[in-house]
Parts: C-alpha cells; structure tokens; sequence
C-alpha cells in the first residue's frame, strides 16, 4: 500500500521494442526529468543506496541543484545501485501513472540497464549468472565439488572467485541439490489426501530455478502441504523466470523465457491447474513484470491471472475450504521477513497470515529490505552495502527474540542471517528458512 493512496499504482507497459526506449539522449533527458523530481521530494532517502548517492551528488554539486551534476558519470552509480525491489514505486511515490508525471523510477532504471546492456555493458559475471538453468543443470551434476567450490569457508576458491568475477568471498552463495526438484519421484509418489478439504483443487507449483537446482526445501514442503490439504499437485519447472536477466536489462530475453514458460503451463491451466510459485521473485514476475514486457501476449495473460503466491495459495484454502487438521503448536514464537517481491505483488502480509494459521502462534512482521537485491549483493562491489541496508531489518528480527525466524525469499533469508551474525549477541538462527516450511513442520510433514 503507498503511502497517502488506498490504490494500487498503476504501471505503463515497458515499451522496450521502440527503438527509443534505446536513444541514449532520449533516456538521459527522462532521467534528468525524473531525478530532478526526486530531489525535489526525497520522500525514498531511506529505501535503498540509489537515492542517497542521488541527493549526496546534488547536494555536492556546484549548484546543488540537477544542472549540477554531469549526466555521463554522475548517473551511472545512481543506476548501478537499484536492486530493482520496486519499493519507491509500490510505497511511496505520490507521482506514479495516474499522475500527470508518471513517475515509475524502478522501470526507469530497467531501460538505462537496458541501454547498457544493447551496447554490450553488461559485466561478464552478471550475464554469466543469470544463465541459472545452464549452471544449475551443470553444477547438480557435480553438487559435491560444486558446494566445495562456492562454500564460503573455502578460503582458496572463494578468494579465487573474488579476484576473477568479483564474487565477494564472504558472500553467501546457494549450494547445488543432488537432485533437481523436478525429478523428485518420491514427492510425485506421495497421495494428495483425497478426504482432506482442498481436494478437488489442482496446483502446478512452478518450481522456479532457486528451489529447482539449489534449494529445494521450499518446494518439498509446498508439495508436501498441498497434498496433506487434498491438492492435487505436480512439480513444473520448464524454465527460469528470468529475473536475474532483467537484472542485466536483458528485456529480449526475458521475452523469451516468458513466452516458453507461458507455453508450457497453458495446457495446464486449460485442464483447471492453479499456478503456485515458491519464491516471491518469480510470483512477480509471472503476475507483473512479464505481462508489462508482453502486454499483448494472451498466454502470458493467462498465465498471470491462473498465479499465485505459495503464501497467498495456502490463505486462499484456509479462507474458502479450510485447512486440513491435524497443524501443531510449534512451542516458540516466529519472526517473518517480508521480502519486497512478496510487498510489491499488493497481495496483503500473506506470509504472516499463513503462519497465523499453525495453533497458538505468535507472529511479527519485519517489513524491510534485506539488501540482498537479487545477485547485486553477491558482488564485492555491494556486499558492504547490502549488510549495510539489511542491518534494520536483521536488527528488527533479533529484537524479537523468536524461535523461529523465516523469510520468503531464498536469498534474503541467509543474507539476513549474515547480517545478524554481524550485530553479534544471542539469537542468531541457524537458518532462516521459507515460512512453508514451517507449516510443514507444524503438521509433522
Ligand atoms: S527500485 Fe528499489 S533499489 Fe531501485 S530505486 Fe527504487 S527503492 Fe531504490
Ligand atoms: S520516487 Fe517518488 S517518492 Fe521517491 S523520491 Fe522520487 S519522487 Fe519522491
């Protein structure tokens, strides 16, 4: 929800297929316009590290206004700092479409990683690591000497990685899974309860290129849960979302992975499935960002409209079947970490309403960015300011004492835990694991 407004911003098509979305004077002028704007209001000094190098630009400049600042190098680190979390234009910003200056800052910075990225900018690493299926199908293969690899206790590869792709040593990196999640049998084997209240409801769980190649705990016990509640589900993963490429300003890419990943699931959705994806990043963008890319692409249509949340999925039973008995008080309170995918999908404090649900249990809320911002915070570059930015939000979860800490977000969840690590003191989790996994655990799956 904006601050000031009960509506949903709306947001404008990415016009990415006009050959001026790519004029550089053309996009220079737009962000002088919109960052003119911003200094003017500075409501966003507090959200992320863009709009604090913005203001300490101008306000160092020598006119201390936007003529004072040299476009060709003073806008760059403004742009490399967006994690793309969408926080500016979902909460905060009393500019957006229906206002007369459209302001919409985070797509803004999308068509300037555009413009980088059509004239061959992107960084290697970055382009690289968002081939997450090409890794992933390569590095479960060899899982074992992959996690040695990239463990970050492994003084001699980590500093390796730091020195030739910039991948900071100390940054948490997802290990591989054995097994990709799609070709778990043994979840395929277990029987959705067919006396349970949900029975009759067909999920498809989009498994996304996290819990698909890297962590699959997430996945394992959304199956596990849906089918206690009489879901019939089945695992699909035909392919990353491409968020790590839009990242990059990849917007033909992204197109791609849309239109085959929208492909896949329509027979599906014909034959009645839900869509329920694990991570938030993925929901978002399956809802949002891919009809904004391919606003005339009726499956792509379809498939946003047939997607949920695996958080907003599991309130949807609750609130029109019931959930099946059988949840048991977990004995400890919980801390959950809303992540700003989950904010920016507008569906409420799912997270938290779905952990309300487990008998007796007690629930914050923590609302505040991690940091982390995707593979952005793995980079030496960023590091030191994604601990930095995540310092409240991990501060906010120790001051909670809870039992258990959770987070929807794969990547903000063991980020955050780094950052607690470094505030010191009692209370540290050992994991800051998916809130599914936690109703799984209260049901004894
Ligand atoms: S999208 Fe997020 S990181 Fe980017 S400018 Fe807005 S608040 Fe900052
Ligand atoms: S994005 Fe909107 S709310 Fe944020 S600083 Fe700019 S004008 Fe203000």
């Amino acid at each position: 929800m904006r601050e000031g407004s009960l509506e949903a911003p709306t947001r404008h098509p990415i016009d990415w297929e006009n050959p001026d979305f790519y004029d550089e004077a053309k996009l220079e002028a737009e962000l002088t316009r919109v960052f003119d704007i911003c200094h003017g209001c500075r409501r966003c000094f507090n959200l992320c590290d863009s709009f604090p190098i913005l203001f300490d630009l101008i306000d160092e400049s020598p006119t201390g206004e936007i003529d004072g600042l040299d476009p060709h190098k003073d806008y760059k680190p403004v742009v490399d700092a967006c994690t793309l979390c969408d926080m500016c234009f979902m909460t905060k910003c009393p500019y957006v479409p229906p206002h007369e200056w459209a302001l919409d800052v985070p797509h803004l910075m999308l068509r300037a990683r555009a413009v980088e990225h059509r004239k061959g900018e992107t960084r290697l690493a970055d382009a690289e690591l968002a081939k997450t299926d090409r890794n992933g199908k390569l590095a479960t293969f060899v899982s074992p000497l992959a996690n040695w690899a990239t463990d970050a206790d492994n003084a001699l590869t980590r500093t390796l990685m730091e020195k030739t792709v910039g991948i900071d040593r100390e940054a948490w990196l997802p290990p591989f899974a054995d097994t990709p999640l799609d070709r778990r049998d043994d979840l395929d084997r277990i029987a959705a309860d067919a006396a349970a209240p949900a029975a009759g409801r067909k999920a498809a769980l989009y498994a996304t290129c996290f819990a698909n190649w890297n962590m699959p705990g997430p996945g394992e016990a959304a199956v596990k849960v849906l089918k206690a509640n009489g879901v019939e589900t089945r695992i699909v993963y035909p392919g990353c979302c491409g968020m790590p490429k839009l990242e990059n300003g990849d917007l033909a890419a992204v197109a791609e992975q849309a239109r085959s990943v929208a492909a896949a699931f329509a027979p599906l959705i014909d034959e009645g499935f839900d869509i329920v994806a694990v991570t938030p990043s993925c929901a978002l963008m399956l809802k949002f960002e891919w009809p904004l890319i391919l606003p005339d692409d009726p499956l792509v249509k379809a498939l946003a409209g047939a997607t949920f949340d695996i958080t907003e999925y599991v309130v949807d039973i609750a609130k029109k079947e019931g959930l099946a008995p059988g949840m048991q008080p977990l004995g400890g309170d919980i801390a959950i970490h809303l992540p700003c995918h989950s904010r920016a999908q507008n569906m409420g404090q799912k997270g938290a309403e779905m952990l309300r649900l487990i008998p007796e249990a007690k629930v914050g809320v923590v609302e505040r960015c991690s940091g982390h911002g995707g593979k952005w915070g793995m980079f030496k570059a960023n590091f030191a300011t994604a601990l930095k930015i995540g310092k409240p939000a991990g501060r906010a979860m120790l001051k909670t004492n809870a039992a258990f800490m959770v987070s929807e977000c794969p990547l903000a969840g063991p980020h955050l835990k780094q950052v607690m690590e470094r505030e010191g003191g009692e209370g540290v989790p050992q994991q800051v694991p998916h809130p599914i996994e936690l109703i799984a655990k209260a049901y004894g799956l």
